[in-house]
């Protein structure tokens, strides 16, 4: 395929920092900063969905505005970048004046299968696709047979037109190259094999999509803001043929040679860093993950912390997701496993101090007050703090310093650093 002329290039290494209310950007620069004293450079990604911005009532306009107001007052002179993160072509329009990184989500469209003349001739146009792949650094066989073709073309044809529509949207408005372009397919049901990552990737160069990364489906439970769920060798091994998968595409199509994995609700995967860490090392590879919700966290226990009117407001925030708690799960369903006998009531929050209710909701597995559930529902409750509008605006700032302190902690001590630089 042919790339749009001098295209804006996203660096190696990328974070999505997620920033609900947009306060932490600066504390977010300083964890890249110290990554980069430490030799890592790393590109901040602000990423922030259509839902997000629905639920807090914020716009893509002003998540532009923090961020180029924390790089100034930062000083951060490297990339970053604005991701419209999970659109589609009903909500993309509102994105792209302020964003140059765009996340095409296209997942809805991989249950609806293609019509069988255009999946046998897109397989009868790929023939190299089958059959037994080699590539460097590949451990066991990376297979696809005929049939297995057919069957992913069937399968995600449909997706990849709809990233071309999406994708052709953007173009149109903002001109080809300035912006960056991940299509993800994560918020499905089931994963993506490497050998259909593979017809995937033949199949958006065919499109004309120019992706830098792409964000499939994982095996194991990304829930969000807690740990992975599954066995981690094996993925390890389905990262690697996945990164093996990326590197025989973007070979023989023409798919720009940046092109990565994306790891979405990547926040707090703390025992597969160190795999991904070694699998991308050992390929040559670059990597984007996002994080999301994991800042907002931290300005909770950083409320917590701060004691006073910081923990009481972080206490009913608990007490107000607890209320609604089936409503906020709901559009996280996927993305969260709650038991809500786990759930402390209120009323026991309520009697707790600063230490014990920080120690509940940070993430630290060893700690025996940490509560997987606590954590998880809060992850889904920013909505609630959302309400109190200029009441929880004003406290961000009050307490500031301790805020900070916890965001920018989290993000370098258990994210850039494991991630990318080793323990
Ligand atoms: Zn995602």
């Amino acid at each position: 395929m042919k790339q749009p002329q001098g295209m804006l290039r996203l660096g190696r290494y990328s974070i999505g920092v997620g920033d609900r209310f947009a306060y932490q950007g600066r504390a977010q620069l300083k964890a890249f900063l110290e990554a980069r004293a430490g030799g890592v450079e790393a590109t901040p990604v602000w990423n922030k969905s259509h839902r997000e911005h629905a639920i807090i009532g914020s716009t893509p306009a002003e998540t532009r505005a923090a961020a180029d107001a924390a790089a100034r007052e930062a000083g951060w002179a490297g990339p970053y970048h604005v991701d419209a993160d999970h659109i589609n072509l009903k909500n993309v329009d509102a994105f792209v004046d302020s964003c140059d990184y765009f996340t095409l989500d296209v997942a809805e469209e991989i249950g609806r299968p293609a019509p069988e003349a255009e999946a046998r001739a897109f397989a009868g146009r790929h023939p190299e696709l089958a059959g037994r792949h080699e590539a460097p650094g590949l451990e066991g066989p990376l297979e696809v047979t005929r049939e297995g073709l057919e069957e992913a073309a069937r399968k995600y044809l449909q997706a990849v037109r709809e990233a071309g529509r999406i994708y052709r949207r953007i173009e149109e408005r903002r001109g080809a190259g300035t912006f960056v372009t991940e299509v993800s397919m994560d918020e499905t049901d089931r994963p993506q094999t490497p050998g259909e990552l593979l017809v995937i990737l033949a199949a958006l160069a065919d499109e004309g999509v120019p992706a830098q990364t792409i964000a499939p489906k994982f095996s194991g439970r990304f829930n969000k803001g807690v740990d992975y769920v599954g066995e981690v060798s094996r993925f390890e091994r389905e990262f690697r043929q996945d990164l093996a998968a990326i590197r025989l595409a973007v070979g023989r199509y023409g798919l720009p040679e940046n092109l990565k994995l994306s790891v979405h609700s990547g926040s707090d995967k703390f025992s597969i860093y160190p795999a991904i860490r070694r699998a991308v090392r050992a390929a040559g590879a670059g990597l984007h993950l996002k994080t999301a919700g994991t800042t907002w966290l931290e300005e909770l226990i950083g409320l917590a912390e701060a004691g006073g009117e910081g923990l009481e407001t972080a206490r009913r925030i608990y007490a107000g997701a607890w209320e609604a708690r089936e409503a906020l799960v709901k559009p996280y369903a996927a993305v969260v496993d709650i038991d809500p006998a786990g759930l402390p009531a209120p009323g026991e929050v309520g009697g707790w101090d600063s230490a014990r209710f920080a120690a509940a909701l940070r993430h630290d597995p060893s700690c025996p007050s940490f509560n997987p559930h606590f954590r998880q529902l809060l992850h889904v409750a920013y909505g609630v703090a959302a309400k109190m509008g200029d009441g929880y605006r004003r406290l961000l700032r009050k307490f500031e310093p301790v805020i900070a302190r916890n965001v920018g902690r989290n993000l370098f001590e258990r994210h850039l650093r494991p991630l990318l630089m080793g323990d």
